[in-house]
């Protein structure tokens, strides 16, 4: 049988399915049959493990899974032998420390001597004693913002992304520990052919995700203000410039970067763009 690449994704849960999209984004095509422990890609050497998330690094230790989709706090509180090889851009939440929104909070030093529940000890144990601070650290496995309401710790350390289970449950935030975000982790003794499938599935990872981050643009304008035009538009290399069936005007694209987006968008118009249009890019080849 050829060698396949084994790739363990969240069985269930908030990364299950945008890296299922990813990798469906990339081209793999897998059979979707009854048995959801596993999926065979008919069109790509690899297979996909289904896991829960927080057994994902030992797994990919272990070579059960070559691969695996995991946050990267995850990743982090394990710290399993394992490489990070690819940031993903996706489940971006941060680790925060929070107390009671009546709890006077002037720094870490408040947090000495107090009960910290999470389900990430050693992050917050490493963070902590890197600032000199020593805590006591109480490991629970789910429902920690409710660890201060039943009196089980003065402050807690849990995901968070916009703050609003925090509120709900009386607490507010006071210090970021790590900023996290969906990373793809790698057994770092892969074959030379498991190897090269990696590469090829990077390569393609990159090319989803830069095009995400960018749009094609087309416009139309006075080919007297081609000029100016192109000075503000980056594209691949130069801008494509075609004339119009009308005298005196062209079509212009281009692609352009999210992030400076509206920017740009604002100096066309004032340079006398007219009919811009802007579409989505499916993959992008760097
Ligand atoms: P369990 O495995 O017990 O179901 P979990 O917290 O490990 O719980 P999920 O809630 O599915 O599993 O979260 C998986 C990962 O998604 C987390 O490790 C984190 O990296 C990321 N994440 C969690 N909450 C959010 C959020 N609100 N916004 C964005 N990303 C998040
Ligand atoms: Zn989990």
């Amino acid at each position: 049988m050829n060698t396949m690449l084994r790739i363990a994704v969240q069985k269930s849960g908030r990364l299950q399915e945008k890296s299922i999209k990813l990798l469906s984004e990339c081209g793999l095509n897998f059979s979707n049959g009854t048995n959801r422990l596993k999926a065979v890609s008919y069109n790509f050497p690899a297979e996909i493990l289904f896991l829960r998330d927080d057994d994902i690094p030992q797994y990919v230790e272990d070579q059960v899974a070559d691969i695996g989709i995991v946050g990267e706090n995850v990743y982090a509180e394990k710290g399993k032998a394992v490489d990070l090889v690819q940031r993903l851009n996706f489940a971006k939440c941060r680790l925060s420390i929070a107390v009671p929104k009546g709890t006077h909070y002037s720094g870490l030093a408040d947090l000495a001597g107090k009960r910290i529940a999470t389900t990430y000890p050693n992050i917050v144990r490493k963070f902590l004693s890197e600032k000199g601070i020593s805590s006591d650290i109480h490991e629970i496995s789910g429902s920690v913002e409710i660890a201060p309401g039943i009196g089980l710790a003065e402050a807690i350390c849990d995901i968070v992304s916009t703050g609003s289970t925090l509120l709900s449950n009386g607490l507010k935030e006071v210090e970021t520990v790590m900023k996290s975000e969906a990373v793809m982790i790698a057994n770092p003794n892969l074959d030379d052919e498991r190897q090269k499938i990696l590469d090829q599935l990077i390569f393609r990872i990159k090319s989803v995700n830069t095009a995400r981050n960018n749009k094609y643009l087309l416009l139309n304008a006075p080919n007297s203000a081609i000029e100016a035009i192109t000075a503000i538009l980056p594209g691949m290399k130069s801008p494509t410039i075609t004339p119009l069936g009308m005298e005196g005007w062209s079509s212009l694209h281009s692609v352009v970067n999210e992030d400076d987006f509206w920017d740009i968008i604002d100096q066309l118009k004032s340079l006398g763009a007219q009919g811009i249009l802007v579409i989505p890019i499916e993959k992008m080849i760097i």
